[in-house]
């Protein structure tokens, strides 16, 4: 009997069974744990390619949907936000964060500006309003939608200072941060659930445990990948509000008066929640400054900090 010899298959196949068992059953059992995983990595595969896109300072990105679609939830977003919100329509403090606002978009075709983000600039719709509520927040959703609390003024306290604000919040959006976000979200589902279904025979507690340090570390992948958005936002939102005539150096001054109006021992307004350290922030502003300054000095028309009108 030799190799090649169908009773040597069989007879192997009797004594690799007396060993180790059925070989049909490891084949199947190691099947029902690859076939999920294997259905997971196509599907994140396929995520990947459809929404691969060039991100702002020259890095790749993955978002989970087109622009058409995002300006959409945008707007469905503001139109909810607004029906529940007291809009302010007039005074001195609307006129002064309308002018601010448009400043800043008006310097999104700076080219200069989009020279050193390195990507074109999405056409939006853009509307603002301001919003009496006590919250100290301001965000500018998908398609450019821009709502500012009027809490956050006295806290901005200069028309460079909210610069500072909707700059930030200008460039979340310039950078599709939020279909970015959802994207990873989307990856991160696809893997739990595959990696759910591939552990199916497993023994119930060892099951939840696996998963829950699958879930932690997805979490934390997430929370990274926030700190590195509002990283990216602080400096387009830098180089943005240089372009739009208002002194990049201020920027630096507002995050302190931030960081001291939350030191206090409450919590952090929402606008603050998922913002990175106050010291990186401030050495990273810094490092920025010799990029935003030329802005600064070749911008259109240069605006003089000075105090904002009181809402009140
Ligand atoms: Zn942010």
């Amino acid at each position: 009997m030799s190799y090649g010899d169908p009773r040597f298959d069989r007879r192997y196949a009797r004594e690799y069974e007396g060993q180790y068992g059925s070989g049909n059953q490891i084949n199947i059992g190691l099947l029902v744990r690859l076939i999920p995983i294997l259905f997971g990595v196509c599907a994140v595969g396929f995520t990947m390619v459809r929404g691969c896109q060039q991100g702002p300072f020259g890095r790749v990105q993955i978002v989970a949907m087109k622009p058409a679609q995002e300006a959409k939830l945008g707007m469905q977003a503001f139109q909810e936000v607004l029906s529940e919100a007291r809009v302010i329509k007039r005074g001195p403090a609307v006129d002064k964060v309308r002018e601010i606002a448009k400043r800043l978009i008006r310097a999104t075709g700076n080219e200069s500006f989009q020279k050193l983000i390195g990507t074109s600039m999405p056409e939006f719709q853009w509307e603002l309003e301001v919003v009496d509520d006590r919250q100290v927040n301001a965000f500018c959703l998908p398609g450019g939608k821009i709502v500012v609390y009027t809490a956050i003024l006295p806290v901005a306290e200069t028309d460079a200072g909210l610069a500072t604000v909707i700059g930030h919040e200008i460039a979340h959006a310039l950078a599709h941060h939020g279909a970015e976000r959802m994207a990873q979200q989307q990856m991160v589902q696809i893997g739990l659930t595959s990696a759910s279904f591939s552990m199916g025979d497993m023994d119930y507690r060892k099951r939840q445990q696996l998963l829950q340090v699958l879930n932690a570390g997805a979490k934390f992948g997430i929370l990274s990948y926030s700190r590195k958005h509002e990283s990216e936002a602080d400096h387009m939102g830098l180089l943005l509000m240089a372009a739009a005539g208002y002194d990049p150096r201020e920027s630096i001054r507002f995050w302190e008066r931030m960081s001291s109006a939350t030191g206090s021992g409450s919590a952090p307004p929402e606008f603050m929640s998922t913002h990175p350290n106050h010291k990186t922030r401030v050495h990273d502003l810094t490092r920025w400054l010799p990029e935003a300054e030329p802005l600064y000095q070749n911008s259109e028309s240069k605006s003089k900090t000075q105090v904002l009108p009181h809402f009140r």
